[in-house]
């Protein structure tokens, strides 16, 4: 240490130079990389986008991830409240992980408006083009939910078994990448693909993906969020009551309408639940 110390002390002109370039050469270098990490995590939120709805994007992929309906896949999108041709949806990371700062800003297309680097999911076209489908959408979530996978490789039917997924009661069609796309790796990842799915959805809440997920649809970001969970539910206990055996009792598209109605009077009650879970992993 103190041979080191003696070393410097007497260290030449020329070598003090050239270690003050060596440090200057390294706090660019640090700098750099500073301003590379930060352009890949942008810390403003969308222009002209209501914080509250930002934040009921981030509490829906969350709180889905805590369900296990999302994993390391799957996203939670909205209609952008004042420009009905663009959505939001999150830059491309898991759906636990998202932030405000995470969600940009789309055309129906999938074009980012302002991406500044930023990677963006390669199944966003099955957002936008049901944007396009569907002006009463206002939000979408797609999930690999592993409750529904076995309804869209089987003939059997996914049906409303309880009230809250009462939405189920008109119908849960199937699309089928291969019908008319052959092999392919099941990924909607261009508009043609997207719009073939959006037309399967129809004027339905619901669709499932074979041997891929579903998506659900809403007229709001906690409609869409609730009927993600509820149709994973659904499907666990449906698949549960097959396997108990004999006839099973669903509900009617009677009780389906009239349960439905309830879902909107009481979305707020779950939602501020999940809010209250979701909050405290939000923490700085
Ligand atoms: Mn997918």
């Amino acid at each position: 240490m103190t041979a080191t110390f003696r070393t410097i002390g007497i260290m030449s002109f020329g070598a003090s130079y050239r270690l003050a370039r060596l440090a200057a050469v390294l706090a660019a270098a640090l700098l750099a990389g500073l301003a590379q990490t930060s352009a890949q995590t942008p810390s403003t939120a969308v222009a002209g986008v209501d914080a509250a709805l930002l934040e009921d994007m981030v509490i829906g992929s969350r709180v889905l991830a805590d369900f296990g309906v999302l994993d390391g896949f799957g996203h939670v999108s909205a209609r952008h409240p004042t420009n009905p041709t663009h959505f939001l949806m999150a830059r491309s990371l898991a759906p636990a992980l998202v932030t405000a700062d995470d969600i940009m800003e789309f055309d129906l297309d999938g074009n980012a408006v302002d991406a500044r680097g930023r990677t963006v999911f390669l199944e966003r076209f099955i957002h936008g083009e049901i944007y396009k489908a569907r002006p009463d959408v206002m939000s979408v979530v797609h999930t690999h939910s592993p409750g529904v996978i076995p309804f869209s490789v089987t003939k059997v039917p996914l049906r409303a078994m309880f009230h809250n997924p009462s939405f189920l009661g008109v119908g849960v069609p199937v699309w089928d990448i291969r019908k008319d796309f052959g092999d392919t790796d099941m990924l909607v990842s261009n508009p043609v693909l997207g719009k073939s799915l959006a037309q399967t959805l129809g004027d339905k809440p619901v669709v499932l993906m074979r041997g891929h997920g579903d998506v659900a649809v809403g007229p709001s970001v906690k409609m869409a969020v609730f009927r993600a969970y509820y149709t994973d539910v659904n499907a666990k206990l449906q698949s549960q009551a097959i396997a108990l055996g004999g006839e099973v009792t669903y509900l009617t598209p009677g009780e389906g309408e009239k349960g439905d109605k309830i879902n909107f009077i009481v979305i707020d009650r779950i939602w501020n639940l999940w809010r209250m879970r979701i909050l405290p992993t939000l923490a700085k």
